[in-house]
C-alpha cells in the first residue's frame, strides 16, 4: 500500500495533526461500516476521499463531529477526543460541514443564515457577525444576494451560502459530504471554485467527492476507500495515474470508461 503520511507532513512543520483516527471501528446493527480507519489530517492538509457508493465515505467524515458514533478506535480533532459530553461542544466549534443537501434555514436571509451561529454560539455582537457574513459571503461570490432567502438562489449559491456559513464559525477543518452531488451540472463548477480557492487560502478540509478532476487539481492526497476500508492512499498523480492496487484500479478504471 502507498503511504504518504500526514504526521509525516506535521512534523515537517513542527505541529500536531488537526485530527487523528486510530483503529476507528463503525458498525451500523450488524453491518460492518468502517474497518480499521487510521488517518491523520495535517493542517493546512486538502484530502480528497473517494471510492464506490456505500464504501463508507460519508460514515468516516460524520464520525469526526460526531454525527455518527464510533463503536471502537479514537478520533481527536486538535488533541480533543470526539466523545459524548462536554468535549463535543469544543470539537463541533473546530469542525464545519457541508452537506450534500445544503441545509440553510428557510425563513432566515442568506446574511443571517451565515451570522447566526457566530451570534448564538460565540456571542458576537450582530453587527460584527453580519460584517464579517458580508465578508464571507463577498468570498464565495455572493455580495449581491445578501438579503435575499434560501429559495431565492440557485442550487449552486446555496452551496456556496453553505460554505460561507461554515467558515463563520471559524473552524480549524471544514468537512464536505459530497457537496457538489446535488448540483445541476452547471452548478458544480461555481461550487468547485469556491472550494479550490479556499485550498489555495490553507484551509484543511476533507472532501467526499465523486469530482475526480477536483480531486486531482486540489487535494494534496486521495484516500481511497472500498468495503469500509482505506485501501490506498497517495499524492494525486500517483493515486489516478499508477494506482497500487486491484482495486483501486479497477474502480478507476471503471470511472473513466463511465461504468
Ligand atoms: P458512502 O459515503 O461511501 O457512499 P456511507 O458511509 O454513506 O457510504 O455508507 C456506508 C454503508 O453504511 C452503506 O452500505 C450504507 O447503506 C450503510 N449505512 C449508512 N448509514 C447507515 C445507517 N444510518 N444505518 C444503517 N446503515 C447505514
Amino acid at each position: 500500500m502507498s503511504q504518504i503520511s500526514a504526521k509525516d507532513a506535521s512534523a515537517a512543520s513542527g505541529q500536531d495533526p488537526i485530527i487523528t483516527m486510530r483503529n476507528v471501528e463503525k458498525h451500523y446493527g450488524n453491518f460492518h461500516a468502517l474497518r480499521d480507519i487510521n488517518l491523520d489530517v495535517a493542517r493546512g492538509e486538502v484530502i480528497a476521499i473517494i471510492g464506490p457508493s456505500g464504501s463508507g465515505k460519508s460514515t468516516l467524515i460524520r464520525c469526526i463531529n460526531h454525527l455518527e458514533t464510533i463503536s471502537s478506535g479514537t478520533i481527536t480533532v486538535d488533541g480533543v477526543t470526539v466523545k459524548e459530553g462536554k468535549n463535543l461542544a469544543l470539537v463541533r466549534a473546530e469542525v464545519g460541514m457541508v452537506f450534500q443537501q445544503f441545509n440553510l434555514f428557510p425563513h432566515m436571509s442568506v446574511l443571517r443564515n451565515v451570522a447566526i451561529a457566530p451570534m448564538r454560539v460565540r456571542g458576537i455582537s450582530k453587527a460584527e457577525a453580519e460584517t464579517r457574513a458580508r465578508q464571507l459571503l463577498d468570498r464565495v461570490g455572493l455580495s449581491a444576494h445578501v438579503d435575499k432567502y434560501p429559495d431565492q438562489l440557485s442550487g449552486g449559491q446555496q452551496q456556496r451560502v453553505a460554505i460561507a456559513r461554515a467558515l463563520a464559525m471559524e473552524p480549524l477543518v471544514l468537512l464536505f459530504d459530497e457537496p457538489t452531488s446535488a448540483l445541476d451540472p452547471e452548478m458544480v463548477g461555481e461550487v468547485l471554485d469556491v472550494m479550490q480557492s479556499l485550498a489555495a487560502s490553507g484551509v484543511t478540509m476533507l472532501v467526499v467527492t465523486h469530482e475526480m478532476g477536483f480531486a486531482r487539481r486540489v487535494a494534496d492526497r486521495v484516500v481511497f476507500m472500498e468495503a469500509g476500508r482505506i485501501i490506498e492512499q497517495n499524492a494525486p498523480e500517483a493515486l489516478f495515474d499508477t494506482p497500487q492496487t486491484e482495486r483501486a484500479q479497477a474502480f478507476l478504471s471503471a470511472i473513466q470508461h463511465g461504468a
